[in-house]
């Protein structure tokens, strides 16, 4: 094994180690089954809508392990009895369940934007709840890949730019998905993915090369792995890319070393769609045999949709190119996944359409992602506290409602929406209508209409400005459509598309105060649009609840109180910029504000347009006395740091008091500063609390020269404060 870096972890997979009972079972289960069934249960194959008779006899003679996508708890029944009563070892039923599955909460970025761990698990619980209602045993979530580019359409999927916060929501959303809700029969199984460094994609470009160094994969894009797989992840997805020019179907560093090695991972390993015939067009195998050599000599346990292993695992075998034990180490890994979730004592737990009924979009559920989408709402401006919209204001008698995003649903929806169905989700217009009902009269206009690739759609933007001239506030919905973002969704401008700067530009040249609105899976460079603005929201892709969500901020009915998981930038070509940059020689020349993005560019600032933890409230909130416990600590001794915050404000509001760490001189180059922890308060007006955090070498320590964990003597500097620009710090010293 090289560069031993992580320590192995503490706890094991769920389903990987079951006590002897489950093992019998597991292996005399095993050892009844023929090659053919053996090599069934490592095979998963999709069914999109109604199966066929083909999938039919696939499954009745034992061809198919898994199956991909819940068609609902009848459905699956169906299928299941087919594999029963032919002999079969059950299926067991996966999906991409996201961001929720009837319930749609918003996408896992915007969720990273609460900053609220408790929220998250809770959100990934209701998910787990419906989807295992509806038939599923498993998810492919969560989506961990860290991402600083915005280019990126799967920057939607993750928890955005940053190692710490994203180590702590993988680990939360694993829990929630497997170990929150009281029977296992309501939990599913969660998959950890992409494994690793697919959110490095280079130019943002999907299944692109990840051309990042060992360094950067173990300081940025490995900890939320281990993270999850601490947490008790069942499975872990490979991703499409190479890493360092191996493919991770059969990269055995990444899979032999890292996963199972370092991370001590012992749960089933999967490809994504079709990864083994990719690597005949990445150009490492000459053909599908081949390839499936290449993969489950790397112990690729589950084959995701390219029927290789059913096609070629037999012949490998007979040819001795591989033993049976391989075959026979991938199967036990999906039986102990079939053992947990009940399967070997009844194969129908997760069919019951009583409860499926019941379950989906449940009261309960709605009210988690309405607290959750209200929660990762981020205001960015609010220019002269234009927000919150006072309803009871007899001079404000009509807002207008105006752009693509403002009636659109399946856009709040967002990319990988499960069973969501538009219809469910309130939009942003529908949401004011309710909350205003016969108050305030509401109009409409679309705007622009929205063309990716053309800047057509001109011709409404007149009706537009009319309607905005004759309210007493517009309220402006931009943004992009679902399938802009997410997978595949690649942008190389992040000006928002079509024509809804030049909307905005005509309605604010109206007069007419603009409230903007944001729909988005990504940051988009909003830098005109904020100038454009009086107050602009960062809405992300909330989920059904969505538009009731935007309404509760914009009438003050909540206090918005997100924070950006991820860098806004000024201008798209500062990308990658992201707030954790090392540092270089022309860095360190920190001002009023602690944020000098290496050296500068002659046309535009170097700085971000809302840096990495930003986020406004209505409430206004003061720190002082910031002190620390000690200047010195010892690797056994800790440190508290402490800060009063008051909230100077007549409103209640949350703050989310962030500690920021900078290691002064080290043997390799350090971030400028680094997130090490956070705490979430509500404060009452005019109350102060004194916030402690405790820093311990566990804080301090990095990936040293040779690769592996190091924690080094010497200064520290220590910053406490509302985002990552602050500039509030003390020094101590570990010696
Ligand atoms: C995606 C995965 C997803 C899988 C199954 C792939 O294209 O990369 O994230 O889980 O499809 O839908």
């Amino acid at each position: 094994m090289t560069n031993l870096s992580i320590e192995n972890s503490k706890k094991t997979a769920l389903g990987s180690d079951l006590g002897n009972d489950a093992n019998n079972r597991i292996e005399s289960l095993l050892n009844s089954l023929s090659l053919a069934q053996k090599i069934g249960q490592l095979n998963l194959i999709p069914i999109e809508g109604k199966p066929t008779s083909e999938h039919h006899a696939l499954i009745a003679e034992g061809k198919v392990g898994s199956v991909l996508k819940s068609n609902g708890a009848a459905q699956n029944r169906a299928l299941q009895e087919i594999a029963v009563s032919n002999g079969q070892v059950p299926l067991l039923f996966q999906e991409d369940v996201i961001h929720g599955y009837k319930t749609i909460t918003p996408v896992p970025l915007a969720e990273a934007a609460s900053w609220d761990l408790d929220l998250i698990q809770s959100s990934a619980a209701v998910a787990a709840r419906e989807a295992a209602a509806s038939g599923l045993h498993l998810t492919y979530a969560p989506m961990v890949d860290v991402s600083r580019d915005p280019r990126w359409g799967r920057i939607l999927e993750g928890a955005g730019e940053d190692p710490f916060l994203g180590s702590l929501i993988a680990e939360r959303r694993v829990l929630g998905f497997q170990a929150t809700n009281t029977l296992q029969t309501e939990n599913v199984l969660a998959t950890v993915k992409h494994f690793a460094g697919y959110g490095a994609a280079l130019a943002g470009r999907d299944y692109n090369i990840q051309d990042i160094s060992e360094r950067e994969l173990r300081e940025i894009h490995l900890p939320p792995f281990k993270a999850a797989i601490d947490a008790g992840v069942s499975s872990i997805m490979l991703a499409y890319t190479a890493y360092d020019g191996t493919p991770l179907t059969c990269n055995e560093f990444l899979v032999q070393d890292v996963l199972k090695g370092e991370l001590g991972f012992q749960g089933l390993v999967m490809t994504d769609w079709e990864t083994i015939p990719n690597l005949i067009k990445i150009g490492v195998a000459e053909d599908l045999k081949q390839a499936t050599l290449m993969a489950i000599s790397n112990n690729v346990d589950m084959d995701m949709t390219s029927n290789a292993y059913t096609l070629h695992l037999k012949a490998l075998l007979d040819e001795d190119k591989i033993s049976l034990d391989i075959i026979d180490e991938s199967v036990r890994r999906v039986l102990r996944l079939k053992y947990t979730v009940g399967l070997f004592d009844d194969p129908y737990l997760y069919f019951d359409e009583q409860r499926e009924t019941n379950e989906l979009l449940k009261t309960e559920n709605k009210q988690t992602a309405l607290a959750l989408s209200r929660k990762s709402m981020v205001l960015l401006e609010n220019k002269n506290g234009i927000l919150p919209l006072d309803s009871s204001n007899s001079n404000l008698t009509k807002i207008a409602v105006i752009g693509p995003f403002a009636k659109t649903k399946a856009d709040l929806n967002g990319w990988w929406f499960a069973e969501g169905n538009p219809e469910d989700t309130i939009s942003v217009f529908e949401g004011l209508d309710t909350a205003l009902a016969g108050k305030i009269k509401l109009s409409y206009a679309q705007g622009v209409s929205i063309d990716k690739f053309t800047q057509s759609g001109a011709d409404l933007i007149p009706e537009a400005i009319k309607t905005a001239e004759e309210a007493d506030i517009a309220v402006v919905v931009l943004g992009e459509e679902y399938w802009m973002s997410g997978e595949g969704g690649g942008t190389a401008s992040l000006h928002l598309p079509g024509l809804q700067e030049q909307l905005l530009e005509a309605i604010a040249f109206t007069g007419t105060p603009v409230v903007t609105v944001i729909v988005s899976g990504r940051p988009y460079v909003l830098t005109d649009i904020a100038k454009n603005s009086n107050a602009l929201l960062q809405a992300w892709m909330p989920g059904t609840m969505g538009g009731k969500a935007v309404a509760d901020i914009l009438l003050g009915e909540y206090n918005p109180a997100g924070r950006l998981p991820v860098t806004f930038p000024y201008h798209s070509g500062q990308v990658p910029i992201y707030y954790n940059y090392k540092r270089t020689s022309h860095t360190f020349d920190a001002g009023e504000n602690d944020l000098r993005y290496s050296t500068t560019y002659r046309d535009v600032q170097s700085e971000p347009l809302y840096c990495f933890g930003f986020g406004l409230s209505y409430s206004k909130f003061e720190y002082s006395n910031l002190r620390l416990s000690s200047q010195s600590m010892t690797l056994d001794s800790s440190i508290i740091v402490s800060v009063d915050v008051k909230n100077v404000s007549e409103r209640q509001g949350i703050e989310t008091v962030q500690l920021y760490i900078r290691d002064e001189v080290a043997s390799v180059s350090r971030p400028f500063k680094e997130l090490k922890d956070f705490a979430q308060v509500l404060l009452l007006p005019e109350q102060q609390q004194t916030i402690e955090f405790v820093i311990a070498s566990d804080k301090l320590g990095f990936i040293g020269k040779n690769l592996s964990t190091v924690v080094e003597n010497g200064e520290f500097t220590v910053f406490v404060g509302s985002d990552s620009s602050t500039n509030e710090s003390l020094q101590f010293r570990l010696s």
